[in-house]
């Protein structure tokens, strides 16, 4: 199971519960006066560290020490990032920069963004409307809340693992090649190995933009690294781009991506071959750990790509996803789950309805779930508790 890489601070949180209200799939919860995150509900899409104002949540990331312990060092970085520069020159500067920081080699990943909306919007299946997503929290969300929808998933991996894949067999005589993913938001940073991403992961370590860049700036100015950028890479992760597509119904933002799952969950969208979903507003340069903006990110695209024709050609087999992609899938049986939720609205029922958050969980349902996983008492309702006491008197 993938971890969440939400990291909480004793010292630094108020008790303000923002980020209790924040989470869209009731993930974060107070217990004992400190904030839990449920990592097997999270989907790592960081609304609750945009809720903290006092960095009481972070999301964590590797550091570049790490660097030290390999023979070459690649470092990967998103068209998310790329697309903060307003011109060609400016990204060849920036990517000197990230070299400077110690690393043998610094890859653009827009071909490989690139090469897997082409394959995406090729990929052939009878399950219409299909989902595309290159982000880990919209299929997390679709496999925890809309699993009806699982078949309609493109089974694509993510542009950054095809790349690690690809590095590694082009680097062999290298000796120990670490592979650095620089990540423009919280879900990127499952995209290494263990403990947030998964064992198998082709990538080493994920850094955060926000952590690194104040390193990188100190090297702005001192070269230029050459790149040949690819159009359709920064197509994938721009939705007013996506939408050049005829059929394809492209959408960004949390909210309005999880109002196009419910309406796909109904069978409301027939009309359209590919939903293409982005849970950051603006897509991923709209990214938290990005320092630009997303407006300005997307009208930058077009100088930046003027003239290029980078994209992958040769990698497009390696786009489809290897493992099961039900590999995380909650186990119960239907049955077993019809039960459980049979058991949770009889508590519900006794419960005041209130969402006051007081107990310490975001809403009286997830309470009432909690409740009948074992977790939590009716004891521990405030509300009920004080009505009893009162009724003692
Ligand atoms: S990262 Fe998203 S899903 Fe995870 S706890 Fe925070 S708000 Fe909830
Ligand atoms: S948002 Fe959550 S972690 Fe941050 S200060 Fe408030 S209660 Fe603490």
């Amino acid at each position: 199971m993938m971890e969440s890489v939400v990291a909480y601070t004793l010292e630094r949180c108020v008790k303000c519960m923002k980020c209790i209200q924040a989470c869209p799939v009731s993930a974060v919860s107070m217990e004992n006066n400190r904030i839990i995150v449920a990592h097997e509900r999270c989907t790592n899409c960081g609304r609750c560290i945009d809720a903290c104002h006092s960095q009481g949540l972070v999301a964590q990331g590797s550091t570049l020490v790490d660097i030290a312990n390999y023979d070459y060092t690649v470092c990967l970085v998103p068209p998310a990032l790329t697309s903060a520069c307003r011109s060609k020159e400016e990204a060849e500067d920036l990517f000197n920069g990230i070299k400077l920081l110690g690393f043998d080699e610094v890859v653009d990943l827009s071909p490989y963004y690139g090469t897997v909306l082409r394959e995406s919007l090729a990929y052939q299946t009878e399950n219409r409307p299909a989902i595309v997503s290159m982000c880990s929290v919209v299929n997390r969300l679709i496999k925890t809340e809309y699993q009806v929808l699982i078949d309609h998933l493109i089974p694509m991996n993510y542009p950054a693992e095809i790349a690690a894949r690809d590095l590694r067999m082009k680097l062999t005589d290298k000796g120990t090649v670490g592979i650095f993913n620089m990540c423009e938001c919280a879900s990127r940073l499952v995209h290494a190995k263990y403990p947030y991403g998964t064992l198998d992961s082709e990538i080493d370590h994920a850094l955060s933009i926000a952590d690194t860049f104040p390193l990188i700036r100190k090297n702005l100015g001192k070269g230029r690294q050459k790149l040949n950028l690819c159009r359709d890479g920064f197509a994938a992760m721009d939705t007013a781009m996506l939408g050049e597509h005829p059929r394809v119904l492209a959408a960004d933002g949390y909210d309005k991506v999880q109002n196009i799952l419910e309406l796909a969950e109904f069978g409301r969208l027939k009309e359209f071959d590919v939903l293409y979903l982005l849970p950051c507003f603006n897509g991923c340069s709209g990214g938290q750990l990005l320092f630009g903006n997303g407006y300005l990110s997307h009208q930058n695209i077009p100088s930046l790509t003027e003239k290029e024709t980078g994209c992958c050609q040769d990698v497009a087999e390696e786009c489809i996803w290897r493992d099961s992609f039900m590999a995380e899938e909650d186990q119960r049986s239907f049955m077993e789950k019809m039960e459980f939720f049979r058991k949770v609205n009889e508590v519900l029922e006794k419960l005041p309805g209130y969402d006051c958050s007081a107990c310490g969980m975001r809403t009286c349902r997830i309470m009432a779930e909690e409740i009948v996983s074992g977790n939590r008492s009716l004891s521990d309702c405030h509300i009920l508790n004080s009505a009893s006491r009162e009724d003692v008197k």
